[in-house]
């Protein structure tokens, strides 16, 4: 990982890792170091097994380098792929042979077919122009090349329309509550990291550090011009999407706009029974999404359970902050539990074994994140319960400082 002081995994001499992800997801196999023809043989049959069964003659073939691995070498191992290949009656189309996907300096090599349909095959021999990848004659190509607008980016916050009262006051807990999850997320960083390298790439640390604060950041500007929360989360959560860089932000993107248009700009008040309503829409959108069920080993396994005690502790009549914290309290033990199931979903599915003894790290932080954000909601709980008896060091220094009060 770029940054990191220790590799994701390690090879010894003279072995080789087999079917490595290419963000750095350890392989499925650790085998002797053979022969380039060898080498050759192996990858073909793997992938042949995996044929479709209305598979056409016709392939496309990438014979990729890694990063540290020569031109030389893999020419010298397209030899017998090509080989191999012809003799199962296979026509290949344009293959591509050379550095095409790496990961960083990273000795190694992969072999990708893809199997042609007329159509397929016109996009696979068609011309094209990229920074990194060029293909035959694309004629005005670096001309015409899309460019992306920036002028949109700028005024769209004082267009925002304001929110309600119960909606900013909600906004200005939603930016407390990111705030908390930014330092708490901060923190477990390296952990986070670790359990992702177990059987995923090791990301999850870093991306749910960028998500988080890049929509902390991004939060500020709607919420200071005075628009509710349904419009603070979709800045959040769209924020988290664009930089987190992984499925995970992906879906914590999603899943917080779909809690903010649940919850609404022009709400009249927003209560327990309200926020448990936008949780389980924010859900419900993460596994529309996700496709993940139950069980599969992944923030679901910790947001679900989460879910269903916010919703019953509500509607027994438990204020917000007591029914969050119960529930925070139901998805770190959810979370936990979750070192005992295979991945059925996401990067770390092929690696299922390895996972098993390490919990899902999405559920982990999802977990933590939902215990942090109890905390924010119990002190203005009580910040409303105890207006002028604050005894607290801190609130009195805090109530002082106009930027807080602003938010408040
Ligand atoms: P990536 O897997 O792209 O590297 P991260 O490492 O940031 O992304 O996040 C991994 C986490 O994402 C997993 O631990 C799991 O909790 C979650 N995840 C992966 N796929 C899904 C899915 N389909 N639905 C819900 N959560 C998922
Ligand atoms: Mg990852």
């Amino acid at each position: 990982m770029p940054g990191e002081r220790d590799p994701l995994f390690t090879v010894e001499k003279g072995r080789m890792g087999v079917g490595l992800g290419i963000h750095g997801e350890p392989g499925i196999a650790d085998e002797p170091l053979p022969r380039a023809a060898d080498l050759a043989n192996l990858l073909v049959d793997r992938v042949l097994a995996e044929e479709p069964a209305d598979s056409t003659q016709r392939v496309g073939a990438i014979l990729n380098g890694l990063g540290a691995t020569k031109y030389e070498e893999l020419f010298v191992v397209w030899k017998t792929v090509s080989r191999r290949l012809r003799d199962a009656g296979y026509t290949v189309v344009d293959p591509e042979v050379g550095e095409l996907v790496t990961s960083l300096d990273m000795a190694g090599i992969s072999l990708t077919l893809v199997y042609l349909d007329e159509e397929l095959e016109r996009f696979w021999t068609a011309p094209a122009h990229t920074p990194a990848y060029r293909k035959g004659e694309a004629a005005g190509a670096q001309a015409a090349g899309p460019r992306r607008s920036t002028e949109s980016l700028e005024g769209t916050t004082a267009e925002l329309a304001q929110g309600s009262d119960a909606s900013r006051r909600a906004a200005a807990t939603t930016y407390q509550a990111l705030e908390a999850m930014a330092a708490a997320i901060r923190e477990a960083e390296p952990e986070l990291a670790r359990m992702d390298a177990v059987a995923g790439d090791g990301d999850h640390g870093r991306g749910m550090v960028k998500g988080v604060t890049h929509a902390l950041e991004a939060a500020r500007a709607p919420l200071e011009a005075g628009a509710g929360v349904a419009s603070v989360l979709a800045a959040a959560g769209d924020a988290w999407a664009g930089k987190a860089g992984g499925t995970s932000g992906v879906l914590w993107g999603q899943f917080l706009r779909a809690l903010g248009a649940a919850l609404g700009d022009d709400a009249a008040e927003v209560s327990g029974t309200t926020v448990a309503h936008a949780v389980r829409a924010g859900a419900a959108r993460m596994q529309e999404l996700g496709k993940a069920q139950l069980g599969d080993k992944t923030m679901v396994d910790a947001l679900l359970p989460f879910t269903d005690e916010l919703e019953r502790r509500v509607k027994d009549g438990a204020p917000l902050s007591r029914a969050w914290e119960a529930a925070a309290a139901v998805a770190t033990d959810a979370a936990a539990a979750t070192a005992d199931l295979r991945p059925r979903v996401g990067r770390a599915r092929p690696l299922a074994e390895k996972s098993v003894g390490t919990a899902d790290p999405g559920a982990t932080s999802l977990a933590m994140c939902a215990r942090v954000v109890g905390d924010v909601l119990a002190a203005r709980e009580s910040d409303r319960d105890t207006d002028r008896d604050i005894d607290r060091g801190t609130e009195q220094d805090t109530d002082q400082d106009p930027d807080r009060e602003a938010r408040r």
